[in-house]
């Protein structure tokens, strides 16, 4: 089929930052503005008001802003009494950021894989990568929805380990218990973490990050940790870092703020429409959502059968589709991690998800034309494919 005039004139982005700022420009241009007049870049007002809103809306006494979610989940780990060797679990499926500091801190990464529906880890995946010397897991509440919480959190109680929620992706979640109580994503384990790099769910124009816990003391520890280790000035406790919140991005974030769930909206509308015009699409399984969980839909994501994953990829290129392999590698695959730190099973699940996982365009902005555009192009491909794998 040839290029229709509608596909010349798309211009659709995986996340359309761009046409969201265009859209709150008031607001944006009058809070960045009033940021630049006070003139307190680090650590000003900005920061401390965002980091209080942000603490209203999640329902959590505590909020460390710091300068980015990597560095949250480093901070985290560091707060929390660890020695060298000890044992970390971590997604095998998932951004590098947590193995990462894992490792950076002399700590022992453990894989582990996750449930082919969700793409989480599960209390099962965890026990099989648990050991004696295991200290703390670290959960990812992973493209829009929270993990199990319920069951890993009892898992985790068993054991006696700390559980650390990297939340940058499903910030607004909103995660229910067996018995009905609700918690936001991000506040369930001993501390929950953050980014607000441009892409996510709530974001800044830069580099930001957070931490969230209940206990008072240790937020005194993250925030001293983020601030050089100083308990008070030039008086340094422990080995810290520096790692702030710009003025200038607490100003963006707390607009942002006040709009989030209006956007996870948006981005749950457009699921829907994909969901219902991928119906009657055999190729591929819409992505699931978890009965425990509402899903902000930071990612879209397919899974493609047959091994065309990367065939349907280009042919969507082709119409300027853009889409991407959220993750290609799983991390024990990966060359800074390829010596085993403890050989644990092969993660099956993982590795095939890496093959056959494809996310769509999805952000706040999207239009109906354009999500119309996507649904039918993804369907013209399994059309043309002509197998039994197509659509009906
Ligand atoms: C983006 C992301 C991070 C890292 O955040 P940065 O702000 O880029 O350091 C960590 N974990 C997950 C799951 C992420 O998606």
């Amino acid at each position: 089929m040839g290029n229709s005039v509608s596909e010349l004139q798309v211009n659709i982005q995986m996340v359309d930052l761009q046409r969201q700022y265009h859209r709150l420009q008031n607001e944006i241009d009058a809070a960045l503005l009033a940021t630049v007049e006070k003139g307190q870049f680090i650590n000003g007002p900005e920061v401390k008001s965002f980091a209080g809103k942000l603490a209203d809306y999640l329902d959590v006494p505590y909020v460390i802003p710091c300068a980015n979610g990597t560095d949250a989940l480093q901070i985290a780990l560091m707060a929390l009494t660890l020695k060298p060797g000890d044992e970390v679990i971590v997604p095998v499926f998932c951004y590098v950021a947590a193995a990462e500091v894992v490792a950076l801190l002399g700590l022992t990464p453990v894989w582990a894989d996750v449930d082919p529906d969700t793409f989480m880890v599960t209390a099962d995946t965890l026990a099989k990568a648990c050991s004696s010397r295991t200290k703390a897991i670290v959960v990812a509440h992973l493209f829009g929805q929270c993990c199990d919480m319920d069951s890993i959190l009892s898992f985790a109680s068993r054991q006696n380990l700390y559980v650390i929620e990297d939340n940058a992706q499903s910030m607004g979640a909103v995660y229910r218990f067996p018995g009905g109580q609700t918690r936001m994503a991000g506040t369930m384990g001993v501390i929950g973490t953050t980014s607000f790099f441009p892409s996510k769910p709530l974001a800044c124009y830069g580099d930001g990050g957070a931490m969230f816990t209940h206990d008072q003391q240790l937020a005194n520890t993250l925030r001293m940790i983020a601030n050089h280790g100083q308990q008070s000035k030039y008086h340094h406790q422990r080995v810290g870092c520096n790692s702030r919140l710009d003025s200038i991005q607490a100003a963006v974030l707390e607009v942002k703020l006040s709009h989030l769930d209006e956007f996870n909206k948006a981005r749950q509308k457009v699921a829907d429409r994909y969901d219902e015009g991928f119906k009657r699409c055999k190729g591929i399984k819409v992505p699931q959502r978890t009965a425990s969980s509402t899903h902000v839909f930071h990612q879209y994501t397919l899974q493609v059968n047959n091994g065309k994953r990367d065939a349907l990829q280009q042919f969507l290129k082709r119409r300027n589709i853009p889409s991407m392999v959220y993750y290609p590698l799983p991390l024990n695959e990966q060359h800074a991690f390829r010596q085993a730190f403890r050989p644990v099973e092969k993660p099956e699940v993982a590795s095939q998800l890496c093959k056959t996982v494809l996310s769509l365009p999805i952000h706040t902005e999207m239009r109906e034309d354009e999500i119309q555009y996507i649904i039918q192009q993804v369907n013209a491909f399994f059309e043309s494919d002509g197998l039994q794998a197509g659509c009906e």
